[in-house]
């Protein structure tokens, strides 16, 4: 990798400077320098029409557009390659490494990976991600580890995760996987406790809290926060200043949100709204995000070809890509989803329960009632924004971090939004929903520079953006294989 990655700089970058001048330095770390990307065409996601011109970048921010490029700065030819803002994926889970329980991964393991993880975000051309539910200790080093020059996307997050005992994620299958594990809240004081864990972490854009009755009848089994729980824990957000974002698996849980002014549902739901709910939705300012890919995912299983492609290839690691192609790794996921979304089946039902769940005809049922729901938000003008739910729950198969990105987009696409629609939810919608517009979501003068190069144009057809030929990540250009490495 390095050897093609000291070849691809001698090919593709150049110094445009005076020859009496002295060169910047020649490194590969120099995300400072002054970069241009010259020869683009450039959507920069504010809905202007695209436009040829050359960006300007120092100390990883946009400087300036068009010619005359300035003095001592670094060329990137973009040859009439298409330039977008980097895309955001608002919901992820770090702690969720896909296959770790089937291998019986060591905490050490997973950790090596979830830092791939972050690399594969980024090689995928996701400059920033929204952890929609993760521990304040994983968080911490996270953040850590970024402020150290370590290599990965702008990690938002939600903390702390709000849920009852007996609830969403306190469940005995889904709990036992996560590590560390969470803690339910049944008083008050847990409530204040989990927000102390939380204190003084940076980049928190909200609180999320369980509504969530179970995954369809007969499946309705948990339990939700009583009112007054929930109460305390809206007054509690409005204290420390933090959005309410929402776990929902129907419209009464979509009920339980309004009741709580909250700012965003973290996935579509497939029932049919309650009278006058959608536009009660809009008015509250209610962000929805689209997690269809993970559900497409299950019938991963039947396509066999899927861990193999070219780009996850690049970017997902091996041992889990094996792991996502082995039947046996698939079976114990089904039976693992059967005791986590309904304890008490007996065990012949959850496996004959499993294979219907996990079968190409339902999966592709299930989705097509996402994207009607997507759009059924989408027209009503309740904002949307794109999120994958990579990794999602602990002891998934497939899901994998960073290419599970473009298949969203397609499947948001191929319900119905325009390529401009979905780009914006991938962009700008999301960075207004988590309040860092200023510093993302558009390329403008003044923001940082995380920018995409893609050969093609995404706003004729969004599968453009799989033809990924640089990220820039705060002005620093890397081709997708090489953001995989040092
Ligand atoms: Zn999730």
């Amino acid at each position: 990798m390095t050897a093609f990655r000291a070849a691809a700089h001698a090919v593709l970058w150049s110094l445009a400077v005076p020859a009496a001048a002295a060169a910047p330095p020649d490194t590969a770390d120099d995300a400072g320098a002054s970069l241009a990307i010259v020869n683009a065409s450039l959507i920069d996601g504010t809905g202007a029409p695209a436009r040829r011109t050359s960006i300007h970048i120092r100390d990883g921010r946009i400087v300036s557009f068009g010619n005359p490029v300035p003095p001592e700065t670094r060329i990137l030819d973009a040859a009439g390659a298409t330039v977008l803002p980097g895309l955001i994926d608002s919901h992820v889970h770090f702690q969720a490494v896909p296959g770790a329980v089937f291998r019986q991964d060591s905490a050490e393991t997973r950790r090596t990976l979830m830092y791939r993880h972050l690399r594969g975000h980024l090689a995928n051309g996701v400059t920033t991600v929204l952890d929609a539910a993760i521990a304040s200790s994983v968080l911490r080093e996270i953040q850590a580890y970024l402020a150290s020059g370590g290599v990965g996307p702008r990690v938002m997050a939600l903390g702390p995760t709000f849920h009852n005992p007996g609830g969403y994620m306190d469940g005995p299958a889904l709990s036992e996987y996560w590590a560390p594990r969470w803690r339910a809240s049944a008083t008050p004081e847990d409530v204040d406790a989990l927000y102390r864990e939380y204190d003084g972490i940076d980049n928190l854009v909200g609180v999320k809290v369980a509504a969530t009755y179970g995954f369809g009848a007969p499946l309705d089994t948990l339990e939700t926060h009583t009112p007054e729980m929930l109460d305390v824990i809206g007054r509690r957000a409005r204290d420390h200043e933090r959005q309410i974002y929402v776990h929902v698996n129907d419209h009464r849980g979509v009920e339980i949100a309004l009741g709580l002014g909250a700012h965003a549902l973290t996935h579509l739901v497939l029932d049919d709204p309650q009278a006058g709910q959608v536009e009660r939705m809009r008015e509250a300012g209610m962000h929805v995000m689209t997690t269809m890919a993970i559900v497409d995912g299950f019938a991963d299983r039947h396509r066999p070809g899927v861990a193999d492609t070219p780009r996850v290839r690049l970017t997902v690691p091996e041992v889990e890509r094996e792991t996502a192609r082995d039947p046996a790794a698939w079976d114990r996921w089904g039976t693992t989803f059967m005791r986590t979304v309904a304890p008490s089946l007996p065990e012949w039902f959850a496996r004959w329960y499993a294979d219907w769940q996990l079968s190409e005809a339902w999966v592709a049922s299930v989705v097509r009632g996402l994207q009607n729901a997507l759009m059924r938000y989408h027209e009503s003008a309740v904002p949307i924004v794109m999120g994958t739910d990579s990794g999602g729950w602990p002891h998934m198969v497939h899901a994998f971090h960073g290419p599970t990105a473009l298949r969203e987009l397609e499947l948001m696409a191929d319900a119905g939004m325009t390529p401009a629609e979905v780009l914006r939810a991938a962009t700008v919608t999301p960075a207004r929903m988590m309040g860092i517009l200023d510093q993302v979501g558009t390329v403008e003068i003044g923001k940082r520079a995380d920018l995409i190069v893609v050969r093609g144009d995404p706003l004729q057809d969004v599968s453009a953006l799989a033809n990924l030929e640089w990220v820039i990540k705060d002005g620093e250009a890397r081709r997708p294989g090489e953001w995989m490495s040092d």
